[in-house]
């Protein structure tokens, strides 16, 4: 959704965070690119300056990490973990100022920035339990011969972040791959560099040994140098859909494993007997949480038949919301741009606004990037906005004669992480849950996010590669496994499959 920064001109006084800093192989190393102004969205102002690093900084971090990767794969998996635990009790005990730098970085209220911390926190606490699950197989194959297989590490990897979530989509990937026994290289939004820092100094203070996790700031460059880089053998990356498939190309043909997961468009069907409160409460939660900035969020509302409760019900939640307190800003001013033409154009096709956050300001943070919630009824499936991802706390509502013409809808889109259906039937919501193009179903859930130990992934355009980044699924991500066949019994002679 973000265009990569272009490096601005460096101001004079030295912002709060001063300037942000790669970390590789344990140490604190200047970028040697250009620097970038980082912005607090909530105020427009100038908080730390991040290096756009060139390929170099990619060579040296995977360097480290192929130094000590070795070591680090032989350490066994429940000596890995014990890292983790140490971890996990930082997160906790620093959740505090772990959330208040993401309020700054990003712009979320503190209630999702906390909610952020404690997401990482469970992807930690599901990477502890690894020993419990990323155990081989073995069995008598035949007499006196045996099968063994066992998940070994794939070696140097990396992970791309989006700008989202500065610290829940990175902890998708640390802890399983590097518990798993890889060497991880991060490369964070250049909008949000500033978590990963604090993220590399609590894992170095749980004692996670120098080389093992990395972190490289940069924009395009640094990801295509990763991509292109012989000594890593697996990417992930998070963000929009043009940049994953870019990424998984780019990667694949390098020969690497790439999971790219991409952007969403979800809809949540509201069907008439849907529970009015229960329903409105959480669609209208689901389009405004983290400003519509989640990739989870609700973008369009199916309503089916009589619905016009539930659709004054939503439009009542999402208007008492207030920007700069229940409400964060978006992440750019061209952001904010680019989601007000939306609904302008949305508008000028037919459109009726319901609720207008277009002109949404904040007394004494005029220079945040600002827009309220939004909510658009009559919007019909041709219309841009019923098609393409806005990321801003927009609900488009389109009206279906039918559940069948409700599901068309849903299918028309390329994209398929979410969609939800709300009812009181489970007729109804096994219909949907069946018939509904994305890999993560809602049935009366705005939001949802299979929790460890299932894995998160969509399908479509939403997800590029095999498998889900998170949950048991991740394992095949980040091990490869070795199956040895043993013969004990010198008796048990030759038989076909010997
Ligand atoms: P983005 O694609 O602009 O950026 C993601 C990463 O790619 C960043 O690290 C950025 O530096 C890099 N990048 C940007 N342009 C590039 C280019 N031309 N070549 C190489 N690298 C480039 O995404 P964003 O705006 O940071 O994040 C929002 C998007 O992420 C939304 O589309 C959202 O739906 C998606 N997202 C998806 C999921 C999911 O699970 N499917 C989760 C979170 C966010």
């Amino acid at each position: 959704m973000t265009a990569t920064a272009v490096p601005t001109r460096a101001t004079t006084a030295e912002p709060r965070h001063g300037v942000v800093r790669n970390f590789i192989g344990g140490a604190w190393v200047d970028g040697d690119g250009p620097l970038i102004d980082v912005h607090d969205p909530s105020t427009g102002a100038t908080i730390a300056r991040s290096p756009l690093s060139t390929p170099s900084a990619v060579d040296l971090a995977v360097a480290a990490a192929r130094r000590a990767h070795p070591r680090w794969a032989a350490t066994p998996i429940k000596e890995r973990v014990q890292v983790l635990f140490r971890y996990r009790a930082l997160l906790e005990r620093h959740i505090d100022d772990l959330a208040a730098l993401i309020v700054e970085e990003h712009g979320k209220v503190m209630a999702e920035a906390r909610a952020e911390i404690l997401k990482a926190i469970e992807l930690t606490e599901f990477a502890c339990a690894l020993p419990q699950l990323a155990t081989g197989e073995i069995l008598e194959v035949s007499t006196g011969v045996e099968c063994r297989t066992e998940r070994l590490p794939v070696g140097v990897v990396a992970s791309i972040a989006p700008f989202n979530f500065p610290s829940m989509v990175p902890h998708w990937t640390i802890p399983n791959a590097i518990a798993l026994g890889n060497c991880m290289i991060l490369k964070p939004s250049e909008l949000v560099p500033l978590s990963a820092g604090r993220i590399a100094t609590l894992l170095a203070e749980a004692g996670l040994p120098p080389g093992v996790f990395s972190v490289v700031h940069g924009g395009r460059e640094v990801v295509e140098a990763t991509c292109d880089h012989p000594g890593i053998a697996a990417v992930t990356f998070v963000g929009s859909t043009r940049v994953a498939q870019l990424v998984y190309r780019r990667g694949t043909s390098n020969l690497k494993r790439v999971l790219a997961l991409g952007g969403a468009k979800n809809h949540l069907i509201v069907m008439p007997d849907a529970e009015p409160e229960m329903t409105s409460s959480n669609v209208a939660a689901s389009m405004s949480g983290c400003t519509g900035q989640r990739c989870m969020a609700a973008s369009v509302m199916v309503a089916v038949g009589g619905t016009d409760d539930i659709v004054r019900r939503v439009v009542a939640h999402a208007r008492a919301l207030v920007p700069g307190e229940t409400l964060g800003p978006v992440i750019t001013a061209e952001a904010r741009e680019r989601i007000r033409l939306a609904i302008d154009e949305a508008e000028a096709a037919g459109a009726r606004v319901l609720l207008d956050g277009r002109r949404a300001t904040v007394a004494g943070r005029e220079g945040g990037f600002w827009i309220g919630a939004t909510v658009l009824d009559g919007v019909t499936p041709d219309m841009r906005i019923a098609q393409e991802e806005i990321f801003g706390p927009v609900l488009a509502i389109v009206r279906a004669s039918s559940l069948d013409d409700a599901l068309a809808i849903e299918a028309r889109s390329p994209y398929g992480n979410a969609a939800a259906v709300f009812t009181e039937r489970g007729a109804t919501a096994r219909y949907v849950a069946e018939r509904a193009t994305a890999g993560m179903i809602g049935v009366n859930v705005g939001v949802p996010v299979p929790r460890e130990p299932f894995g998160f992934g969509g399908w479509g355009d939403s997800a590029f590669g095999v498998g889900d980044i998170t949950g048991r699924g991740s394992m095949e991500l980040w091990t490869r496994t070795r199956k040895t066949t043993t013969k004990w019994n010198r008796e048990a002679g030759t038989n076909w499959m010997s």
